[in-house]
């Protein structure tokens, strides 16, 4: 199981070097069902690429949650494809008397913009 982790960590690194984003979500796509898996991905992240993958790990939460969460709905037209088959969810993204930030992803090509 660990072996497996240091694999994808090694390849999320060359994903990260390359600047290759939608490569280095897939992985973590793959790794969302390891636990311990983001803790140990920080652990092992070089300074430099920690930031960029602080990003890309709230980036799958964000993604995880919307999966878990969202609420599909009729209500919102997508930008790209002009369908209304979208999924949106709530989150609460800094302190909590800020207000509600809504995602919304596209069912239809998976286009994904959010509005406070
Ligand atoms: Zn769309």
């Amino acid at each position: 199981m660990e072996d497996e982790v240091v694999r994808i960590a090694k390849k999320m690194d060359k994903m990260v070097q390359k600047k290759n984003a939608a490569g280095a979500l897939d992985l973590l796509k793959e790794l969302k069902n390891i636990p311990m898996t983001l803790e140990l991905l920080q652990e092992m992240a070089s300074d430099e690429l920690k930031e960029m993958r602080k990003n890309l790990t709230k980036e799958a939460i964000r993604e995880h949650q919307m999966a878990k969460t969202g609420t599909q709905t009729d209500l919102f037209t997508c930008g790209k494809c002009k369908k209304k088959n979208c999924t949106y969810t709530q989150v609460q993204t800094r302190s909590a008397d800020e207000p509600m930030t809504t995602f919304v992803v596209c069912n239809e090509c998976g286009n994904r913009w959010k509005f406070c």
